[in-house]
């Protein structure tokens, strides 16, 4: 029987038609989930002039019979989609039928695939069947598409340059093969492997071949579950940040996905861990029950809504912060080098070999690949509990401005100001969060007067004042007098911590946000009061500084996000010294 259903008119209907075919990218994605959907183990996708000129996606799955690769190339055909109801209970990638067609309407398409004992060979050519013979019984499908827009010049140009289409399927056969670990894939362009998995199904290992030692060495595993969504996946330490958010790599229930809350949760989770404008390498498997999915219809959107978003959300926010808040997160000073060697073995031992047994093919490039994988030395595993108890010992200050100091694991330099940013910021946001405060009147009240208008906001907000501690009252036009304020602001610098304080108050004014506003007044009493570089503090202090700093929730970064701290190995050490060889 055939395995691909003509779908009803009015399902097709539903279906919003065209855009299928915009991108080099769109064409690929279209010709891999087919694969997928086809339970490929070996997708092998090949560019010329990064698709351009030619581009051949070649699976070892299913396959069809002659008259399904007919059907194939017919107006709304699914092997998915049988009824209405189905459209709402999508768990597999989606649906295509459309893209076939429109792909073969635009371009030469020479389809080769064999589901059992006969091959079938078309060539389509705008859409027309011009040649239809047997083929060999190789399992699977290949489809080639050349001359993409060849019959439609105005959407020709609208490709973009040879470089971009190709680093948006390189990005996209990554999302493929990071979402589906289970099947091996191999990108080239020109014959020069670009992405090469070996579909080992581990995720892990997986991040490995795509991303490097560099980032694969310095991934946390996080897995979680609640009543309804369960949570798998990888992290990064904050030390391989990247500048965009293009490697946030979100699935559910195995569909990549881009969700405007579930990309918060992760950003949100990595807080005063980064800088605002970094962003890390995630790779996020989310599973629940399809009925709670509001799937997008749009075939090219990759956008989802989700019931029970926040639940999800919060999920997502304390699993990260928990795994970053139990690993020891100081970065190596020295950088090992970038891990290119694999790629470069993957291109020696790599043949385009169509016509060779995928099987046979993957187990050659197996061996390869697993000697690398085990090569890799896990760094043990330290949580923050055991860094509390670390001891740094100070040596002395480099520069007026970094701490140099010492235990048996190695050296460090410590960013004086950042580091005790860091220590005022945490103190500051604990004693903001206490409800009961401990106050102290001031020998003289300070007086401070403002414009008309601020005035009327700081009147509006002064329960917000009153709460932290002070004690303030109107005193006169626009002006205000405090006679106590909370213990924890630091001596001396009380009229400068009061006027900060009541600043932020007037430009929090309208969209008040207690959390927010605690974090702003935070992390500017933090900066503002801690010594800045070029100032000269004694061993003492220093001393102090270091055992208040590993006492942190998060010693690592100052509440912008700058590291605090960064490590030389005492290997690293030895090796640069050429002590040690390797
Ligand atoms: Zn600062
Ligand atoms: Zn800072």
């Amino acid at each position: 029987m055939s395995k691909i259903k003509v779908m009803s008119e009015a399902l097709a209907n539903k279906i919003a038609a065209g855009e299928v075919v915009e991108k080099i990218s769109s064409v690929v994605k279209e010709l891999c989930e087919n694969s997928i959907d086809a339970h490929a183990k070996n997708i092998v996708v090949t560019l010329i002039d990064g698709g351009l000129k030619l581009i051949e996606v070649l699976d070892d799955g299913d396959g069809m019979d002659k008259n399904d690769a007919h059907l194939a190339f017919g107006r709304h055909a699914t092997s998915k989609l049988l009824r209405d109801d189905d459209l709402f209970f999508i768990d597999t990638l989606g649906f295509r039928g459309e893209a076939l067609p429109s792909i073969a309407s635009v371009s030469r398409v020479i389809l080769k695939t064999c589901s059992d004992t006969l091959g079938t060979l078309l060539e389509i050519k705008g859409g027309k069947v011009v040649k239809e013979e047997d083929a060999d019984a190789r399992k699977g499908t290949s489809i080639t598409v050349q001359d993409l827009f060849y019959n439609t010049p105005a959407r020709l140009k609208y490709l973009k340059s040879e470089a971009s289409e190709l680093a948006g399927c390189v990005s996209l056969i990554e999302r493929l093969a990071l979402s589906h670990d289970n099947i091996a894939f191999t990108l080239t362009n020109n014959d020069k492997v670009l992405v090469r998995t070996t579909g080992s199904g581990n995720l892990h290992k997986c991040i490995h071949e795509i991303y490097g030692l560099n980032v694969s060495s310095k991934m946390l595993e996080i897995r979680a579950s609640n009543d309804d969504f369960d949570l798998y996946g990888y992290v990064c330490k904050p030390e391989i940040l990247k500048s965009n958010r293009n490697h946030f790599i979100t699935m559910v229930n195995d569909r990549i996905v881009k969700n405007f809350d579930i990309n918060r949760a992760i950003n949100d989770a990595y807080y005063t861990y980064k800088p605002d404008t970094k962003y890390p390498i995630v790779v996020l498997k989310v599973n629940t029950d399809p009925t709670l999915i509001d799937v997008n219809i749009h075939p090219t959107k990759q956008d989802i809504k989700l019931s029970k978003i926040n639940e999800l959300y919060d999920l997502i926010y304390n699993t990260i912060k928990e795994a970053l808040y139990k690993s020891l997160l100081i970065p190596d000073a020295i950088k090992k080098p970038e891990y290119n060697e694999i790629k470069d073995h993957y291109v020696e031992n790599f043949v385009r070999e169509v016509e060779k047994s995928s099987d046979e093919y993957k187990e050659s490039s197996q061996v390869a690949l697993d000697l690398s994988y085990e090569s890799e030395k896990e760094s043990p595993v330290i949580l923050n509990e055991d860094l509390k108890k670390l001891v740094l010992y100070p040596v002395g200050v480099a520069l007026g401005t970094y701490i140099i100091a010492q235990n048996e694991e190695g050296v460090y330099l410590i960013d004086q100001h950042a580091a005790q940013e860091r220590v005022n910021y945490e103190r500051y946001l604990k004693a903001l969060k206490e409800s009961i405060t401990s106050t102290i009147g001031l020998l003289f009240p300070i007086t401070i007067e403002l414009a008309s208008s601020e005035f009327l906001i700081v009147k509006d907000n002064l329960d917000v004042l009153l709460n932290m501690g002070f004690l303030v009252e109107e005193f006169g036009v626009n002006t205000f007098v405090f006679k106590e304020h909370p213990t924890w602001l630091k001596s001396g610098y009380e009229e400068e911590s009061i006027h900060k304080i009541v600043d932020i108050l007037i430009k929090n004014n309208g969209k008040f946000d207690r959390v927010k506003f605690n974090e702003h007044i935070a992390i500017t009493l933090a900066c503002k009061m801690s010594i800045k570089a070029n100032m000269h503090i004694g061993l003492d202090a220093v001393e102090e500084l270091l055992n208040e700093l590993v006492l942190c929730d998060n010693p690592y970064n100052c509440p912008h996000g700058r590291p605090t701290i960064i490590k030389f190995s005492l290997y690293d050490l030895e090796r640069m010294f050429k002590r040690v060889m390797n």
